[in-house]
């Protein structure tokens, strides 16, 4: 028996699961050893085990933001770590501890029944908790970090659990500490700090579409959530229905030099102000403008109402995906001279 097995808690280990059900691009995917993380204690005696046997490893979420090969060899943690609780509230902000595998839009559903608002426009994101700081999800000009307090983590390179204050994680456009230390640190818990003042914040277009400005009275936070919900039901492919990832490429910022010479060529180009002498250009209007929307090229293809998202009609491989990727990505760079960065998780 292995000393992961031996733990008084240990974690359940179950060899050749599959896992397309939990991945949103709904691939066909086995993971050699799979371990179910249910408590943080569980890792330490994990970890041990993959280093003793040298396993390549790997942690799952939720499986919304990753690309996964038709094997996976060595160990996969499936994080399923539940609980949240409400570590203290006065006048000024609300503190949550969460744990790492608790649904995402579960979380945002129950804050705003607790009135606690904040996270309402960050509704309907797939995926758990604990990868939500990975990336820093964000949505309709909202983005988790702002939200966060601090992270426990277990820290593989030392062997032992850590707290990471805000500061530590190092937010940034769907970017981290975490994001750019792969390998390191397991999430296990992450605190929220909700603060009691709020104001509604539907800035993009299609939210602000909502809410028109002669309406009698302002949105409140179960308004947006509604609205969100509401405008990504229409404009996003349900997983269970048509695998897909969101949006597959990162919206590449370029220094505003460059946004003013593509400008000439393309008046319409959309893009956002972004850091100072910075622009956004939203990828999806590049992709669109190199006639990707829509197309199939084999069991993957593009989708049709919105060319950030490539998605799986049943069938495809990671090797189809990138395979399309690499397309998109090629045509882009010829036409506009800009590089897109794929946004999930390749294993
Ligand atoms: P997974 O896909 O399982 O993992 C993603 C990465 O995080 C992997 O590298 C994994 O190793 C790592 N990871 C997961 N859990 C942990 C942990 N506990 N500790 C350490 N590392 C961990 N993203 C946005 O930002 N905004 C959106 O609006 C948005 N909309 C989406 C809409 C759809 C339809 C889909 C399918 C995806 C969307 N996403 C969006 C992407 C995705 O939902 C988020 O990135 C989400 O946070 C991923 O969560 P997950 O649990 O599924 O992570
Ligand atoms: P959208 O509203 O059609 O806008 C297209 C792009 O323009 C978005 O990517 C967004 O950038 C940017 N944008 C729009 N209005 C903006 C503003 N007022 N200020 C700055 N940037 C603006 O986008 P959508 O595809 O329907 O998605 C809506 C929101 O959900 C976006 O925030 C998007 O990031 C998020 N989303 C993310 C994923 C994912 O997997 N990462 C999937 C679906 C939706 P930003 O992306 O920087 O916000």
């Amino acid at each position: 028996m292995t000393r992961a097995q031996n733990a008084s808690n240990p974690a359940k280990l179950t060899p050749h699961l599959g896992l397309k059900h939990r991945n949103t691009f709904g691939l066909d995917a086995v993971a050699e050893l799979a371990y179910e993380i249910h408590s943080p204690e569980q890792i330490p005696a994990v970890m041990s085990e993959i280093a003793e046997q040298k396993l390549a490893w790997r942690v799952l979420g939720g499986g919304s933001n990753v690309i996964l090969p038709s094997a996976l060899p060595g160990a996969t943690l499936l994080i399923d770590i539940l609980g949240q609780e409400i570590l203290s509230s006065d006048e000024e902000a609300a503190y949550l501890s969460v744990g790492a595998g608790v649904p995402w839009h579960e979380l945002v559903a129950w804050t705003l029944e607790n009135n606690m608002p904040g996270l309402e426009n960050l509704a309907l994101i797939p995926g758990t908790v604990g990868a939500a700081p990975i990336q820093n999800i964000g949505a309709y000009g909202v983005e988790i970090g702002e939200y966060i307090d601090r992270i426990e983590a277990f820290d593989v390179k030392d062997h032992a659990f850590v707290t990471l204050p805000k500061e530590a994680c190092r937010f940034a456009y769907r970017d981290s500490y975490f994001k750019q230390n792969p390998g390191r640190f397991i999430v296990t818990k992450v605190v929220f700090k909700l603060p009691k003042a709020w104001q509604a914040r539907i800035d993009y277009a299609d939210l602000a579409k909502q809410f028109p400005a002669n309406a009698n009275a302002s949105p409140g936070p179960e308004d947006i959530f509604l609205a969100v919900c509401k405008i990504r039901t229409h404009k996003l492919p349900d997983p269970k229905v048509i695998g897909n990832a969101g949006s597959f490429f990162q919206n590449p910022v370029i220094p505003n030099e460059q946004y003013e010479t593509l400008l000439k060529s393309y008046a319409d180009l959309v893009s956002y102000p972004d850091l100072p002498g910075k622009r956004k250009l939203a990828a999806g209007w590049l992709i669109d403008q190199c006639g990707f929307k829509g197309q199939r090229m084999g069991a993957v293809g593009v989708y049709e109402n919105q060319a950030l998202v490539l998605v799986n009609h049943g069938g495809g491989t990671a090797e189809d995906i990138l395979g399309l990727a690499k397309c998109i990505r090629d045509k882009v760079h010829d036409k506009f001279g800009v590089t897109l960065q794929i946004e999930p998780n390749f294993f």
